[in-house]
């Protein structure tokens, strides 16, 4: 499904070097490539903040307590998704409450939104599931009139864009997941939160390394460990510098797939909504007898994954 090795290859000699330094700085937690890592990251999202953070998981589960989600508390999102997304949720004590997706995108369905909120509706949390960015406006409109912030799971969608603008400034605050697989790959668990909201980051910051104040043994709110390693800061440094291309690079192999699979009977190819870019985190048809199209594929040496075998309401 995707080859680390032939992108390692592609970038061994910075790589190296940028693991060699963290190890010979010693700085394993909260090295310089921590803090370096946060601000390359928020400028190239477009976005003032970004808190580094152990993983995806934590990103989410970490924010919703930072938006104070709690037990009685709801949060609007969607069944189609990777777990994290429902475990942040009920890891916080609240209920998680799905709105169905739309046909095409396979993101929120914007238009059911409204009839999910209640009085106990606490937050908003759309998918941009494989990538592609669900239908932010909408869904700001309904949250803005119902005085709701909105969290992007964009833990696919690096670099996805609407109008321009990139996945992570598109709602109050989003939750970006480094797992190795993902557009932006560490070489281990990472994730990242970023935000306009520069009191929201600190707030997440704060949750994220034991609640800490000013000095060192400051513990002001309950907070956990959760902070990114120095290491994997280090490697996402490089690696950033080739997210562009290799963005691009998707896009083009996007291409090929539209251009080969165009008019095959019984597959539905993805698209993208207009005015919509997606990060092309994977290319993900729908076809009407899918068991024989992976059995057919896997003979020709071809993998294929299902994302997702089992909706998380099951
Ligand atoms: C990968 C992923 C996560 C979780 O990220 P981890 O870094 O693996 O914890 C959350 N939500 C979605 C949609 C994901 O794809």
């Amino acid at each position: 499904m995707v080859d680390l090795a032939a992108q390692y290859e592609r970038i061994r000699g910075e790589v190296d070097e940028a693991i060699a330094s963290v190890l010979r700085s010693t700085a394993f937690i909260k090295g310089e490539d921590c803090a370096l890592f946060e601000s390359e990251f928020a400028a190239w999202c477009g976005v003032r903040a970004a808190c580094g953070v152990a993983n995806g998981t934590d990103a989410l589960t970490l924010c919703l307590r930072a938006y104070g989600v709690g037990p009685g508390d709801e949060v609007v999102t969607v069944a189609n998704t990777f777990i994290a997304t429902g475990e942040a949720i009920l890891l916080n004590g609240a209920r998680p409450v799905f709105v169905d997706v739309d046909p095409v995108t396979y993101t929120m369905d914007a238009a059911q939104v409204e009839a999910a909120l209640t009085p106990r509706t606490k937050l908003i949390v759309p998918v941009h599931l494989y990538g592609h960015p669900a239908d932010m406006t909408p869904i700001l409109d309904v949250a803005a009139r119902h005085g709701l912030p909105v969290l992007e799971d964009a833990a696919q969608a690096h670099g996805a864009e609407i109008g321009g603008k990139r996945a992570g400034t598109l709602g109050h605050a989003a939750c970006f997941s480094f797992y190795p697989g993902k557009n932006l790959g560490a070489y281990g668990d990472a994730g990242a939160v970023v935000s306009n909201d520069g009191d929201f980051a600190a707030r997440l910051r704060q949750i994220a390394n034991h609640g800490g104040g000013t000095n060192k043994y400051d513990n002001v709110v309950l907070g956990t460990n959760s902070r990114l390693d120095t290491l994997q800061a280090a490697i996402l440094r490089v690696k950033l510098r080739h997210l562009d291309t290799w963005n691009t690079e998707r896009r083009e192999r996007v291409a090929a797939y539209d251009r080969a699979l165009a008019g095959v009977p019984g597959l539905t190819l993805p698209r993208e909504r207009a005015g919509a870019r997606s990060a092309w985190h994977l290319y993900t048809v729908r076809a009407t007898d899918r068991g024989a199209l992976q059995a057919a594929l896997k003979d020709q040496g071809i993998p294929t994954a299902v994302h997702y075998p089992r909706p998380i309401h099951l």
